[in-house]
């Protein structure tokens, strides 16, 4: 990346949330090496090509349920008649291998191959068997419960296009349409540092109240897992700009991505905006957001740096909104933004316009709104409590 790539044209000082978005989706990169992988081996995994079917789901017309085929055609318009068995039967493993003769049915099973002669099947419920004799109680559709051959995709159709970030259903995908192995983008590596002279390590002895577990870091480094990112942890670093200077050379030669939290405010110990400014190319985006406004973006020996801010709800938030997409972004998916969608507020509130807001929020059953009783950015009872995100319009005032 251009060391200067987050630089905001001059005269930009409040940066509002949507611009800062595109803004950095305009600027990232992709990764571009890629690997094959067995598709077995693909969850998560983001695909650097289209995939074709080699075969057509299903490959052959068949069977949607336990009952009886017949041909349609033999059918007289009355409601009850009878129709004779053929010896045998279909089933999804053994193919009926003669064909029905017009005016018969046969025995056929689940996702067994329509034998020739068979376009209509009848589900066994429905229906009486005497002896070698079939009794229809109405009229079936035609073609009632056959399914075509790729109806659901024909061999050499596009099944899913290059971007996608594989799912399990995409993986019982390809593997019906006989595709074992894929071509995806490589995994992309994510450093993660904490910031802050007060912080110690889970589990490590206290020796004053001063002190804090780092939290931001086990939680960015959770959250970029489960995004399927390989991460680096380089640890928690004191407010000292050299200590930080080496950590951020260690990450960028080893991450395509750095996150680090705390000291990305202009106070006295905010060592990560400092340094970065002096030798990263800071562009600092205040950005109209709450929680979580100072977000420090800089490009680190060509490696993108976010610098969040350390209260654990402004980075989760900051996190969230601005690192998930990106990730996307870089790892070949394509910008993409959390699902959202408007439901009634179960909370009132008053809010300063101008600036995006983002609350704590769960949904009631009734699918209502309701949100963390503190907006305090410290409290991360609340985010744990939450299920997700209430976004408050830059131009709302009134909710
Ligand atoms: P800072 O952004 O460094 O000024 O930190 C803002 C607040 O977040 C301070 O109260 C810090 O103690 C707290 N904080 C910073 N980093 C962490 C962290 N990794 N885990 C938990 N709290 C943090
Ligand atoms: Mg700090």
């Amino acid at each position: 990346m251009r060391n200067d790539c987050f630089a905001l044209p001059p005269g930009v000082n409040w940066v509002p949330v949507d611009e800062a978005k595109e803004r950095l989706r305009a600027v990232l990169p992709t990764v571009s090496e890629v690997e094959v992988v067995s598709v077995r081996d693909g969850s998560g995994r983001v695909l650097s090509q289209d995939v074709v079917a080699l075969r057509s789901n299903p490959p052959a017309p068949n069977s949607a349920v336990d009952g009886y085929g017949f041909a349609f055609s033999a059918l007289s318009n009355v409601e009850h008649q009878s129709l004779p068995l053929v010896d045998g039967r279909a089933a999804a493993g053994v193919p009926f291998s003669g064909a029905v003769p017009e005016g018969s049915a046969i025995r056929i099973l689940t996702g067994a191959i329509l034998p020739d002669g068979v376009d209509t099947v009848v589900l066994e419920e429905d229906v009486q068997i005497e002896g070698c004799r079939l009794f229809l109680e109405g009229l079936p559709k035609s073609r009632a419960n056959a399914r075509k051959a790729g109806e659901d995709v024909l061999a050499g159709q596009v099944a899913l296009k290059q971007g996608t970030a594989l799912g399990p259903p995409d993986i019982a995908l390809l593997t019906a349409l006989g595709i074992s192995t894929v071509s995806v983008y490589r995994k992309l590596r994510v450093a993660v540092l904490s910031t802050g002279d007060e912080l110690v390590e889970a589990g490590d002895d206290i020796s004053g109240d001063h002190q804090i577990f780092d939290a931001n870091r086990p939680m960015l480094l959770s959250m970029f897992e489960r995004l399927g990112c390989e991460t680096v942890d380089m640890g928690r670093l004191g407010d000292d700009p050299a200590v930080i200077e080496e950590a951020l050379n260690r990450a960028s030669a080893q991450a395509d991505v750095i996150f680090t939290s705390g000291g990305a405010s202009a106070g006295d110990e905010d060592h990560v905006s400092r340094l970065l400014k002096e030798k990263g190319n800071l562009a600092s985006w205040r950005i109209a957001l709450k929680p979580g406004r100072p977000l420090a973006l800089a490009v680190w020996n060509g490696a993108p740096v976010f610098g969040l801010p350390g209260n654990p709800v402004a980075a989760f938030v900051c996190a969230l909104v601005f690192g998930t997409p990106a990730l996307a972004k870089i790892s070949g998916a394509s910008w993409q933004e959390p699902s959202r969608f408007q439901v009634p507020a179960a909370f009132q509130k008053t809010k300063k316009q101008g600036r995006r807001e983002f609350l704590r929020a769960r949904l009631t059953p009734e699918g209502h709104a309701e949100v963390f009783q503190s907006e305090g950015s410290g409290r991360i009872s609340g985010l744990s409590w939450a299920e997700g995100l209430v976004e408050l319009p830059d131009g709302a005032a009134q909710i």
